[in-house]
């Protein structure tokens, strides 16, 4: 059997950085996944990259990810396209985040742009004249296809950098002795390495369910819509709304966010978590969601696996309100769940050599190629 160096539990986008990682810098890695490819968060998401949501330490893994995507696509298409992202302002409260938010970025020189009313509707035909008031803009930030990005991710760290992938596997145990590691497969093989990394997203009653139990995780179940392809639409690019202004992280370090009260219009959508994002896919569709439903580690299953009418029709009829577009024409709508921690993620080490790195919440897109890189020259020091 092959000797390997390192094991990483489950093929998600935290999975396949920390493989490209660790291969880069030159160690024998095998990559486990159970289901027959990823199919779980990093295929349900918009592939929006978008830095300029996040603050501290995830803002600069997510402006190092931008420059890992492009270092890879310069090598094979994973579908990098930076096409930027804009944050349009509805009223004058999300405008005076906007304004500071700018300052905050040119200070980190972070390119980014303000773009009055007349900028914004000139630039997005779509763009409907009542509900914006200005707009930030980031130039430099990418979109994805999520389910182009990591199976052709996976395609290169086998082609390219001699990782082992292996689809259909379930790790149902995994255990330190003598200083090696040992997984076992539900098909009961036993393989070997010095270290194991588990990137196991929401995934919590295959491996180590007891730590699981106690970590504090909440998973988040996010419905989303895509529209037929709509080929006279162009609107390029992340697109996030006013709502997202009054959510995101990055805004939250903005001085007047403290103060910031909720207008009548938006206390239902709060309710249900949801802030109207846009991405167009590459044959024209339009992905629009999202909202924000809530539960424990060990009371998931509550969270249902349907999608609330009432919850679609709040986002279709808020986006209505932005665009003009005729966002009614949906072809599919799914639920999406992602793990979060409140400390941003879930580091555990079970035993020197066997590492947890889960609960990476909505920024996983953004974040992992850069959070991976860090927690591989950590692990290896
Ligand atoms: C609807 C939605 C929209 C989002 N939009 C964005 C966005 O635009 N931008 C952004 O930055 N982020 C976004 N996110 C967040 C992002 O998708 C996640 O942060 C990220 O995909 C998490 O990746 P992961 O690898 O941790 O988990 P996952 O993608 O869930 O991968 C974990 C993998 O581990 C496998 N696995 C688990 N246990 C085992 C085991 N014992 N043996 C073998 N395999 C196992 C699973 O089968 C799974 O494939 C969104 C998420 C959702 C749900």
């Amino acid at each position: 059997m092959k000797n390997f160096d390192l094991i990483v539990v489950g093929s998600g986008i935290m999975g396949a950085f920390h493989a490209y990682h660790a291969a880069m810098a030159g160690k024998r890695v095998l990559i486990v996944e159970k289901d027959n490819f990823p199919v779980s968060s990093t295929v349900r998401n918009f592939g929006q990259a978008v830095p300029s949501g996040s603050a501290g330490k995830w803002f600069d893994f997510g402006r190092r990810s931008l420059e890992i995507y492009q270092q890879i696509q310069q090598k094979v298409d994973i579908s990098i396209r930076r096409n930027g992202t804009i944050y349009f302002a509805s009223d004058e409260t999300e405008w005076q985040l906007a304004n500071e938010l700018y300052d905050i970025h040119q200070g980190k020189q972070y390119d980014c742009i303000l773009l009055s009313k007349r900028q914004c509707l000139d630039l997005y035909p779509e763009l409907k004249q009542d509900y914006v008031r200005g707009a930030i803009y980031y130039p430099n930030e990418v979109s994805v296809e999520p389910n182009l990005l990591i199976y052709r991710l996976l395609d290169y760290l086998q082609e390219q950098l001699q990782v082992t992938y292996l689809p259909d596997t379930a790790i149902v145990n995994c255990t330190e002795a003598n200083g090696k590691v040992n997984v076992v497969t539900s098909g009961n093989v036993t393989y070997t390495a010095e270290k194991a990394i588990i990137c196991s997203g929401y995934v919590f009653n295959l491996l180590f369910p007891e730590i699981y139990a106690q970590s504090g995780m909440i998973v988040s179940k996010l419905q989303m819509l895509q529209t037929v392809p709509l080929t006279n639409v162009a609107i390029k690019g992340n697109i996030l709304t006013g709502l997202s202004i009054r959510r995101y992280e990055s805004f939250e370090e903005c001085p007047s966010f403290q103060h910031i009260t909720t207008p009548e219009h938006y206390r239902e959508l709060k309710k249900w978590g949801i802030h109207i994002l846009f991405k167009q896919a590459i044959d024209g569709s339009v992905i629009i969601g999202d909202s924000h439903e809530y539960a424990p580690v060990g009371k998931t299953d509550e969270l249902g696996f349907d999608t609330r009418t009432h919850i679609n029709d709040l986002m279709l009829k808020e986006a209505e309100r932005i665009m003009h577009f005729p966002v009614r024409k949906i072809a599919r709508a799914w639920a999406g769940f992602y793990a979060q921690h409140p400390n941003d993620i879930f580091e555990y080490d079970v035993s020197p050599n066997i590492h947890i790195r889960t609960g990476i919440g909505g920024k996983g897109m953004t974040t992992s190629a850069g959070y991976a890189e860090k927690n591989i020259q950590k692990l290896y020091l």
